[in-house]
């Protein structure tokens, strides 16, 4: 049994589930949470959805899925450390991404567009209604019916209009508070994970090079000792002692700096955490401006690389029109999403309809959606 801080997330002082259940045996509160989000629907179709590549441009990027089980990795090592739940950071790191679109950022932009008269479109809150509504498995209730500390945790930022709908999990948007501090290490442990692996997928697709990264301190530190210490390795291996002293790096700098943080605002609770007016776990100064020049250069480098952009522009084009086909006719979902349109239209009229296209689309797996474009617009394809 992993030994608990008195501010930690402690199972017995949850806010609950939204439906009531027995505990459950042999197992606690978060990681009964962690076990139904493993066996949702939405967690194996992350296997094939885009981080930065899509899915089909090569076997060794990331993925959605290989991402989140990196961010739980990072995120458990981090909550062990500083005395937080495990259980409760793995199951918000497997379920942070689950309200993605397909095609990465993009697929959540331009489907942010078809929503922006019916509400919009944000990942963090599909992430939750994934969750909440989404997922049909158990008899009982409604979604996963997962407990609140880790819903506050997957909703990790919303638009004040939604906060305002959403009732308790949105409370904190309104009254200007934090969530948990699991909430929060697995916030920057997401942050983390990708801005490394980016950096090391970027690399192995030749999208940028060890040249480029001369301006890149937190880089160029590590490479230094590298180097110093294994001067003919060669550069793969290299570049991946790099990365792994990076991440170690950024690590043991959040793990020493939020105990700071933690002990001078004296937290004994998670409620104090809760209603302290600033996060408290988080980098040094000085990492903090290390790292930002690392997104920096991701941002400059490889997220507009023309590369990327092309993959980008196609994802847009697929996705707006799967968007406007299904919202002009609905007969042109299958049955199960026709339905649940109808009764979302009957409802809500043209925002019930125009959400109902969106869960489907958001849904989709990135092979998916280049399927349902070709079924719909290419008069080639007979099914
Ligand atoms: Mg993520």
């Amino acid at each position: 049994m992993q030994q608990l801080d008195s501010y930690a997330a402690h199972p017995e002082q949850s806010l609950g589930r939204k439906t009531h259940e027995s505990p459950p045996n042999n197992r606690s509160e978060y990681q009964r949470d962690r076990d139904r989000i493993v066996h949702s629907t939405a967690f194996r179709r992350l296997e094939y959805k885009t981080q930065v590549f899509v899915n089909h441009e090569g076997d060794l990027f990331r993925t959605r899925l290989t991402h989140s089980i990196e961010v739980a990795q990072i995120g458990r090592a981090m909550a062990r450390s500083l005395g937080l739940n495990e259980d409760l950071v793995e199951a918000i790191a497997l379920a942070h991404d689950l309200g993605h679109t397909p095609f990465g950022h993009a697929g959540q932009d331009v489907l942010n567009h078809c929503m922006k008269n019916y509400g919009g479109f944000e990942h963090n809150l599909q992430s939750l209604r994934v969750v909440d509504i989404l997922e049909e498995k158990y008899a009982e209730f409604e979604g996963l019916n997962l407990t609140f500390e880790t819903r506050e945790g997957i909703l990790k930022h919303c638009s004040i209009v939604n906060a305002k709908r959403l009732g308790e999990v949105g409370e904190r948007f309104l009254s200007k508070q934090q969530p948990g501090l699991e909430a929060q290490l697995s916030n920057l442990a997401d942050e983390i994970a990708y801005n490394n692996h980016d950096l090391d997928d970027g690399l192995r697709a030749g999208l940028i090079n060890l040249n480029q990264l001369k301006n890149v301190s937190l880089f160029q530190e590590q490479l230094y000792k590298v180097n110093e210490e294994y001067p003919n390795l060669a550069e793969r291996r290299t570049i991946h002692e790099v990365i792994r002293r990076m991440i170690n790096r950024l690590v043991s700098d959040l793990i020493d700096q939020s105990r700071l943080n933690i002990q001078r605002a004296n937290i004994k609770h998670i409620d104090d955490a809760r209603a302290h007016g600033t996060t408290l776990i988080g980098f040094s100064e000085q990492m903090i401006e290390l790292h930002l020049e690392l997104k920096q250069f991701l941002r400059k480098n490889l997220y507009t690389h023309f590369r990327v952009y092309r993959m980008t522009n196609k994802a847009k084009l697929i996705i707006k029109n799967l968007f406007n086909a299904f919202m002009e006719d609905t007969k042109l979902l299958p049955e199960e999403h026709s339905r649940k349109a109808s009764i979302m239209e009957s409802q809500d009229g043209s925002d019930g309809r125009a959400r109902a296209v969106a869960d489907y689309i958001a849904g989709m797996t990135d092979r998916y959606a280049i399927t349902e474009y070709k079924r719909l617009f290419d008069p080639t394809q007979l099914t």
